[in-house]
């Protein structure tokens, strides 16, 4: 059987050059609906030949039939995408990679769609083809790069899920101009909360559940995920909720966090580490003593919470759990400094997250009242820059990335040996 080559009559180029900008105008604006149906004008264009059209006959590189069909294919599949229609992105994205095998995009699109229908092993697949063709995009790379955690993650039956305000959160319908004032503070801030989920047992914890509670129940609830308890890095109000720092303090609006999930899901507790619950209740008096279960450095947690049984109000003491592939077990690290009772969360010993203790080349502020800065000397360099090197840290907070590795800080950053005098110079610098 002869291969079949697609091919459009010459006087035509104009109307599908002209069709494919239109496509690209409207995408840019955001209108994608408008933009697959230009792009469908521009393919209608083509037909297919049973002989190879003569590359010389062109002179645009770009105009050559097969090289414009795959990248309208490949536009095309975008707007799908963002139409949420992935079946036809899909179709468009394998189009686009059979017309040009050796072009990254195609592949790309590919991943895209097999990432958000959860078809990891498949993205991963399609990320790696893309990242072979183009070794410098670094959109590819960090999706790539993604993709083998999450399969990872899979192994050891975790999930994490990494929520920022403003992305995954705070959608802006049905707010009070207030509410916004709150949610744009909220995106200014650049928190993040984290969901850990045990697959097996489709339970989780949710960490420094702020700013959108209704929003954070109903992530959980799209993914058939029931929240089994409460973690709190540190008491400060951007994590857990409760009455905004000035200026906003003065429209007696408060921000959603722990005491609204609290009472929302009554069976539920909150490990916090006893030195931070009295800021917790300074903010959030209305929650009740008994809510709180308390975390000391070393103590365990492991989903499914059945697991638990027996441990009694202070949660673990030492440990020496290791996952089975179906545990999930998390650590309590207590890291003071940037508040008495921070503490950091080491989960499966592979994932950290951080709170406010260890940002990407920096840690959290130390000029707080009851900040201490020996003590944020002695968390970084004698805690977690004990950690292993290949350590994932997931910080509380996107100052300059979303993840870095306990390597990456003990070269570039905070964990780097150092004195603590050379500390203690450095971080009154900032
Ligand atoms: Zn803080």
């Amino acid at each position: 059987m002869s291969q079949s080559y697609p091919c459009y009559k010459p006087d035509v180029l104009q109307d599908i050059l002209k069709a494919k900008e239109r496509g690209t105008e409207a995408y840019k604006k955001g209108q994608y609906g408008a933009a697959s149906a230009e792009y469908s004008k521009a393919i209608a264009n083509f037909s297919t030949a049973p002989i190879p059209v003569d590359p010389e006959s062109t002179t645009d590189p770009k105009a050559e039939p097969t090289v414009l069909l795959g990248t309208l294919k490949s536009n095309r599949s975008a707007s799908y995408f963002n139409e949420k229609k992935y079946e036809d992105a899909l179709k468009d994205a394998d189009d686009a990679v059979r017309l040009r095998p050796d072009w990254a995009k195609g592949y790309f699109r590919r991943a895209e769609v097999y990432r958000v229908l959860a078809r990891h092993s498949d993205a991963l697949e399609a990320y790696e083809a893309a990242h072979q063709r183009d070794v410098r995009d670094r959109l590819i790379l960090e999706r790539l790069t993604k993709t083998k955690i999450i399969l990872k993650d899979a192994s050891m039956g975790v999930a994490l899920h990494q929520l920022a305000p403003g992305r995954d959160l705070c959608q802006k319908s049905f707010m009070t101009p207030i509410q916004n004032m709150i949610f744009e503070y909220a995106v200014q801030m650049r928190n993040f909360i984290y969901l850990v989920e045990n697959l097996a047992s489709k339970e989780c914890l949710v960490v420094d559940a702020c700013w959108d509670i209704d929003g954070i129940i109903k992530f959980a609830q799209k993914r058939g995920l029931k929240i089994v308890g409460a973690i709190a890095t540190h008491y400060h109000v951007d994590h857990v909720g409760g009455l905004p720092p000035p200026p906003f303090d003065r429209y007696r609006v408060r921000v959603d966090g722990l005491a609204k999930l609290l009472k929302k899901l009554p069976k539920i507790k909150a490990y916090v580490n006893p030195a931070d619950i009295p800021g917790i209740l300074k903010a959030n008096p209305e929650i009740p003593q008994d809510r709180f279960s308390h975390t000391e450095d070393g103590g365990t947690l492991c989903l499914p919470m059945s697991l638990n049984i027996g441990l009694g109000g202070t949660v673990g003491g030492q440990s020496d759990h290791v996952s089975d592939g179906r545990s999930t077990i998390m650590q309590f690290i207590h890291t003071p400094g940037h508040t008495p009772g921070s503490q950091c969360v080491l989960i499966n010993g592979c994932k950290l997250l951080s709170g406010d203790t260890l940002f990407m080349g920096a840690c959290g502020r130390v000029d707080f009242p009851d900040s201490d800065r020996d003590k944020m000397y002695h968390s970084l360099q004698h805690k977690l820059a004990t950690l292993p090197d290949d350590v994932i840290v997931y910080p509380g907070h996107n100052y300059g990335g979303e993840m870095t590795t306990i390597e990456n800080e003990r070269e570039h950053g905070l964990l780097r040996p150092k004195s603590k005098d050379d500390f203690l110079r450095e971080v009154s610098n900032t």
